[in-house]
């Protein structure tokens, strides 16, 4: 691929890591809609700053230097100008935002993480990682912006407990975040035992596997751990349509459900609206993409070391370019907490 001439206000990233999430075990089989392949993946990333041109300043107005270590908001060109920015606030869904390493396509040049270079387009919000943990923040990659912003939608409170369905990167972050909300006993549903066994570390209360149990054995776990009435709020981060079904279940009346793990379309799934929703009272609720409010927190967090502290305890494994499929495969499986490409190791 060609380097770019700069355009004004633009610059260069030498790529230090690039995660690889489940969105790009559903980008390389296809299962993404508006993806103009080819491309190149990687949509958070961190690195140096390696060539500026013009201003490049953060949100505080502080101009960046070459040499910065920085990451970048995967989204791009959100509009500000149409109805579902200006009007209903809901900046995650205008039809103008792009994606790097998602919607823009190798056609659009050096736009996805999973590279030596990344040209940061004009209009691109770039975050100064000075005194951040990248390994932390890389640790967390994608579904920490993600959670934060599941966290938000779930609005949960002190003493709650809560109910994290799925022990990917996401569950993982959101078992993080729903400790430092409040909740006193933070409880996961999912697979496999390495991951669980991640989960507790980072403050899962108690866990339970659900390769080797029925949904209704589940239920009664989850009642049992809540004075069976179910859990104060529940967030579906496991992917698999069902999930959804059981997070109404498992939740107490009047409870709070957010969803987050249907990333894709796995298909439609059944549930009883008078017992499962409306009798319950129940207030459920989307979470789609997050903004630069979570991705700025979520650097802000990893430069604190105490509360930067639970990511730092998630096995990382870094890949060379040449191996991402290997690493596709292994996230495909759930057989690795985060894995992350490193150019570096190609060299
Ligand atoms: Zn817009
Ligand atoms: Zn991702």
């Amino acid at each position: 691929m060609p380097v770019p001439e700069l355009e004004p206000d633009s610059a260069l990233l030498a790529v230090e890591l690039s995660e690889v999430c489940g969105t790009d075990v559903h980008l390389r089989a296809g299962r993404l809609s508006g993806v103009p392949y080819p491309l190149i993946p990687g949509h958070v990333t961190v690195g140096r700053l390696a060539a500026i041109r013009g201003a490049l300043r953060d949100v505080n107005g502080r101009p960046f230097a070459e040499g910065d270590r920085v990451t970048f908001l995967d989204v791009h060109r959100t509009c500000n100008a149409c109805w579902y920015c200006l009007v209903a606030k809901a900046t995650t869904r205008c039809p103008q935002r792009r994606i790097y390493g998602i919607t823009y396509g190798a056609a659009d040049g050096l736009a996805g993480g999973w590279a030596d270079t990344v040209y940061l387009r004009p209009g691109t919000h770039v975050i100064r990682l000075d005194g951040v943990d990248a390994e932390a923040f890389m640790a967390g990659g994608c579904s920490l912006p993600t959670a934060l912003h599941a966290m938000e939608r779930a609005d949960s409170r002190i003493g709650d407990t809560v109910l994290i369905l799925g022990s990917g990167p996401v569950g993982l972050s959101s078992i993080i975040l729903a400790r430092m909300r409040g909740a006193l006993d933070v409880l996961c549903i999912g697979a496999p035992a390495a991951r669980l066994d991640a989960a507790t570390q980072v403050g899962a209360s108690a866990v339970l596997g659900i390769e080797d149990t029925s949904p209704a054995e589940r239920e009664a776990w989850v009642r049992d751990h809540t004075a069976g009435r179910g859990a104060d709020v529940t967030i579906e981060a496991a992917g698999a349509p069902e999930a959804v079904a059981h997070a109404l279940r498992f939740t107490r009346d009047g409870g709070r459900v957010v969803i987050v793990g249907q990333y894709t379309d796995h298909g439609d799934v059944a549930f009883n609206p008078h017992h499962d929703l409306n009798r319950k009272h129940l207030d459920v609720r989307g979470c789609w993409g997050s903004d630069f409010s979570h991705f700025w927190n979520a650097a802000r967090l990893m430069a604190r070391a105490d509360l930067a502290e639970p990511w730092r305890r998630l096995r990382l494994e870094r890949f060379g370019l040449a191996r991402a499929n290997a690493a596709l495969d292994l996230v495909a499986d759930g057989r690795v907490i985060k894995a992350l490409i490193d150019p570096a190791l190609d060299a």
